[in-house]
């Protein structure tokens, strides 16, 4: 069984998909060109974002984003202490400082509450300028837009939504990629919506930012690739993931409304043992991942062996949280409860729209096994 599987994606989508690469080939046009600006174009509507930007993998599309609003040195940037690295590793990469933040216990995401508190004890420290906060659509569920929009407001801090994990969901009317000040988003093939390499793109509604972001993904160009007006960097969308994308956007709302159906499934076959996936009133999750909780530890072990002995592959989204890297040397003693527990308990089962029934009814009853 495949924990995501991509092979049966192109099954379908095989058709369009080889004809649009071999017109690619028969050009031998590999950078830029018309396929790049058709899926800018089409994905900036399909989000609801008047630019899209599109740029070489979801770092770098979040890089930019710290670029652009000049986030660097003495500045503390927040960002949920669950996440994947790439969410804060940007502004770091800047100089900035990252402040961690606890997530709400329900839907895994940012908690608005610890973001003010963080905040305000950054202020009253005095040495930080509070500067932004990396919001993340956590396995695909929106985060908790309206109070942490507010929070920004009230803090005059840029909010970057980073929806590397939560393309075709949405927060009430707005799609996730379309809220706060620029969005962030990655073509990871593994991500609701992948290319065949890596891929990502920037959304804003700024005119004025959209135009810094073209200048600074090509080596700070000013009227031209050889006039150079600041510091940039090299970050391509290239022209054959480009034309998967736009294969793949075709079916994606076909493919969310079907990840839905299995997640419903999934919800209804293990409610009673794990803590299952929340989904906030008028919103809609893209299940990245579809991931559970354990009571425990000792619990998720259990289950991680039975998966183990029958061949169902399965995957810690994630186990560490991100105040424990090394990386980040963080000298200070905080927990965050909420982002522990999550670590200590979660586990990701196989997923896709296209999962077969027999492949649902297998992990299934595999999972539900240990109760025997
Ligand atoms: C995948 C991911 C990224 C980074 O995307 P890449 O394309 O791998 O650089 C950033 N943030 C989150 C939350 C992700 O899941």
């Amino acid at each position: 069984m495949e924990f995501i599987n991509l092979k049966k994606q192109y099954q379908v989508l095989k058709p369009v998909i080889d004809e649009r690469i071999q017109n690619i080939m028969a050009k031998a046009s590999f950078i830029g060109g018309s396929e790049v600006d058709e899926f800018e174009k089409k994905f900036a509507e399909y989000i609801g974002r008047k630019h899209c930007i599109s740029c070489g993998n979801g770092t770098d599309a979040l890089l930019l984003s710290c670029l652009v609003y000049g986030v660097g040195k003495d500045d503390a940037v927040f960002c949920p202490d669950m996440t994947f690295i790439a969410s804060i590793e940007p502004a770091c990469m800047l100089g900035a400082a990252p402040v961690f933040v606890d997530i709400e216990p329900e839907t895994y995401n940012l908690s608005p509450e610890c973001l003010e508190k963080e905040i305000k004890r950054v202020i009253e420290e005095g040495t930080l300028n509070p500067k932004a906060v990396i919001m993340v659509d956590f396995l695909g569920n929106p985060a908790n837009v309206e109070a942490i929009e507010h929070i920004c407001k009230k803090y005059g801090l840029i909010l970057i939504e980073d929806a590397a994990q939560a393309i075709g969901a949405f927060y009430k009317d707005k799609k996730c990629g379309s809220i706060g000040d620029i969005s962030c988003t990655s073509f990871f093939p593994s991500k609701p919506l992948g290319c065949y390499g890596d891929g990502g793109a920037i959304l804003t509604d700024d005119d004025n930012i959209a135009d810094l972001l073209r200048s600074y993904k090509m080596h700070g160009k000013g009227s031209s690739k050889y006039d150079n007006v600041r510091i940039g960097i090299n970050s391509r969308l290239d022209t054959i993931q480009a034309a998967v994308l736009l294969a793949k956007l075709e079916i994606l709302d076909k493919e969310i409304q079907e990840r839905q159906r299995i997640a419903k499934r999934y919800d209804y076959a293990f409610a009673d043992i794990f803590q299952i996936p929340f989904v906030k009133e008028g919103c809609r999750c893209s299940y990245a991942q579809y991931v559970l909780l354990a009571k425990d530890k000792e619990h998720r072990a259990k289950v991680l062996e039975v998966m183990k002995k029958t061949d169902i592959p399965s995957l810690l989204y994630y186990p560490k949280e991100m105040h424990r890297m090394d990386a980040f040397h963080m000298d200070n003693n905080e927990e965050f409860p909420n982002a522990a527990r999550y670590a200590n308990c979660n586990f990701g089962i196989p997923f896709s729209p296209y999962l077969t029934e027999e492949e649902q009814d297998m992990v299934i009853h595999t999972i539900k096994s240990i109760y025997k």
